[in-house]
């Protein structure tokens, strides 16, 4: 019977060679392993798995076709719901989505969704390209979109599919948002997002880049001259410990950090002009995947110890298990049930250390998580010459400072319709972290094709 093959896995690059290096961690799947694993599905007439997935890919659909080896096919169903299918292959949390619901798990393992997923996207970039879709109807509007993360790429090619004209303008000078400037390379490779890009451009879709709106020009400019307007902005304003010390030479915010390395090749100086302080040794806070990344990225470069200092224990960590397992794999120290205090420093003002304090397990919060709270006099010192604040990003504030009209919530965020995202200013639309705070890729995504149904609807009726 199908099920009772095992669920394929995948090779991955040894720990003790892969942290010399920033080469994609997993090695893929052979076609043989792909076609063996997507014969496991058992095609369920009902399948649960779909419900799993926040952009309802037609995922029995696909893996019937990789199982026959047509996996240009698989791509193209995929691709009916899915801009993004290597992207989201990669950094989905299926775990806890498609692959949760899938039935086989029930008695034995799931169905590889991810992983499949993965695999034919890859097909199709490396071996046989889908022609970049043409139009299906010819709108002949003009769109705008604000932020070039997975919600404005996804809003630009529905809308490009509908033959409007489409212009993503983009603050920093390389679209793809955190795709780009935040997920390391060793977990998505940055020529995969290159790729999607220029199937976009492919379609029309302009993208004016360094283009920080809200600064160069504001919101309702844009209004003048566009149709539509969507604001796919991100959560990148960093939060910070507020603790003493933190201003220190040596303290980074995830986001900065990542940002030097990822997006503007800090790991290749001198050959590219961004430094980085490559540490000695480095104390990462949080227990996310930004903290894992950040640990990671930390240990590739040259970095003798890396802490990661979580307040609670590993099973409360919000970080993917599967980036957990690769962090131990590679010799992260986790120091759980910590906190810190305050940072130490030198005379001139450059980290030294960070003094942290045991905390243990109290009642459920909010979350439904055990409140963590502090041991008294448990204080101890990790001496660290870097520290990386990995606790979470709040909205990118731009925008809504520089748009009177468009109506925030108290954190912050853009306050958008559940259905329609809809904002309070007629002709503006908005999706993705902006809206919802931090969240994944796949929601972003979801939220664009929300909202791009929704701009169709707009602009041909002119009905708000
Ligand atoms: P973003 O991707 O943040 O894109 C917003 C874009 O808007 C950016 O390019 C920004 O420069 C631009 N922008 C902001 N302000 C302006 C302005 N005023 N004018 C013009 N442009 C502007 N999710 C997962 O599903 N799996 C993961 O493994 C995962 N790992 C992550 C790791 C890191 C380090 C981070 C930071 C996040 C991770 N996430 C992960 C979360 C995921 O990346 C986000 O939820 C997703 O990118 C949100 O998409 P978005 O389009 O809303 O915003
Ligand atoms: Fe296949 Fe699992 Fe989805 Fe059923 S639930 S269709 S077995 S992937």
């Amino acid at each position: 019977m199908a099920e009772r093959i095992p669920r394929q896995t995948m090779s991955e690059q040894n720990p003790l060679e892969r942290i010399k290096n920033f080469n994609e961690v997993p090695l893929g799947f052979s076609t043989e392993t792909a076609v063996i694993e997507a014969k496991r599905c058992i095609q369920c007439k009902n399948p649960n798995c779909v419900e799993g997935c926040p952009v309802n890919v037609n995922i029995p659909g696909f893996i019937k076709e990789a199982a026959e080896g047509n996996f240009l096919k698989a791509v193209e169903i995929i691709k009916g719901t899915n801009s993004l299918p290597a992207v989201c292959g990669r950094v989905c949390p299926q775990e806890s989505q498609c692959e949760k619901l899938c039935i086989l798990g029930k008695k034995f393992e799931p169905v590889a969704i991810g992983k499949l997923e993965g695999f034919v996207a890859d097909y199709e970039r490396k071996v046989e390209h889908l022609n970049p879709e043409k139009p299906e109807c010819t709108g002949g509007r003009k769109v705008a979109v604000i932020g070039s993360g997975p919600a404005g790429l996804t809003v630009a090619g529905e809308m490009a599919k509908c033959g409007h004209g489409v212009t993503i303008f983009e603050a920093l000078h390389s679209p793809g948002g955190v795709l780009v400037y935040g997920i390391p390379e060793f977990r998505l490779p940055k020529e995969i997002v290159h790729y999607e890009i220029d199937q976009l451009v492919k379609m029309g879709v302009e993208i004016i880049p360094n283009r920080v709106v809200g600064i160069s020009e504001s919101l309702d400019d844009i209004l003048e001259r566009f149709d539509a307007v969507f604001v796919g902005t991100g959560a990148g304003l960093p939060s910070f410990l507020n603790i003493p010390g933190e201003n220190m030479q040596g303290v980074y915010s995830a986001n900065e950090y990542l940002t030097r390395v990822n997006l503007m090749k800090a790991y290749q100086f001198p050959h590219y002009d961004t430094p980085v302080i490559k540490g000695k040794s480095i104390a990462v806070f949080g227990g996310g995947n930004v903290a894992m990344d950040s640990a990671r990225v930390a240990r590739r470069l040259d970095c003798n110890e890396v802490h990661l200092v979580y307040r609670r224990s590993r099973s409360e960590m919000p970080a993917r298990e599967e980036e957990i397992h690769h962090a131990e794999e590679e010799g992260i120290i986790f120091d759980l049930l910590s906190n810190p205090v305050r940072f130490i420093g030198d005379e001139k003002g450059k980290l030294t250390g960070v003094e942290c304090v045991r905390m243990e397990l109290g009642e459920p919060d909010d979350s439904g998580r055990r409140r963590p709270v502090e041991v008294k006099g448990s204080e101890f010192v990790i001496y660290i010459d870097v520290a990386i604040i990995a606790i979470g990003n709040g909205p990118n504030p731009i925008v809504q400072k520089s748009s009177p009209g468009l109506e925030t919530n108290k954190w912050g965020n853009i306050v958008a319709d559940d259905e329609t995202m809809k904002t309070s200013k007629k002709g503006v639309f908005a999706g993705g972290d902006i809206v919802s705070g931090a969240a994944t890729v796949i929601e972003a995504m979801g939220a664009g094709r929300k909202a791009a149904a929704a701009i169709n609807d707009y602009l041909a009726t002119g009905e708000w």
